[in-house]
């Protein structure tokens, strides 16, 4: 099973509405390695997987902070999204992005610099 490790990816890109953080900021509770309020963060921050840790994904550089893109399930519009939050990013997501379209599964990019 795929962890979090240091990655804090997903602290820093998304709004948390909770805690009035803004998206592309990192949260305040944030340690640089964690939540540095664990198991009393808002639900929003409980809920979330991206799909490294949804999937299970073996390869540690499609883990968000090594690859550069957070890729996200959809479940109301039955896709994923890619966000890209770095400017360099791994060829491995890319083949990652590549292999999920095959599959005809659509992933929708956001915020994309160069994503195939
Ligand atoms: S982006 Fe994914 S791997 Fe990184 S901290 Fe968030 S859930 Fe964990
Ligand atoms: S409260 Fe914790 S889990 Fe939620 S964004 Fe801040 S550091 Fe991340």
């Amino acid at each position: 099973m795929s962890k979090c490790g240091t990655c804090t990816a997903c602290c820093e890109v998304f709004e948390i509405k909770e805690l009035s953080k803004p998206v592309n900021t990192l949260c305040s509770n944030c340690t640089g390695e964690g939540c540095g309020i664990h198991g009393k963060h808002p639900d929003e921050c409980k809920q979330f997987e991206c799909e490294f840790i949804r999937g299970g994904w073996k390869n540690e550089l499609l883990r968000p902070d090594k690859s550069g893109v957070i890729i996200s399930w959809d479940a109301i519009n039955k896709r994923f999204q890619a966000i890209q939050f770095k400017d360099k990013i791994k060829q491995a997501i890319l083949d990652q992005i590549n292999f999920i379209r095959q599959q005809g599964v659509e992933i929708v990019e956001v915020n994309s610099k160069n994503l195939a």
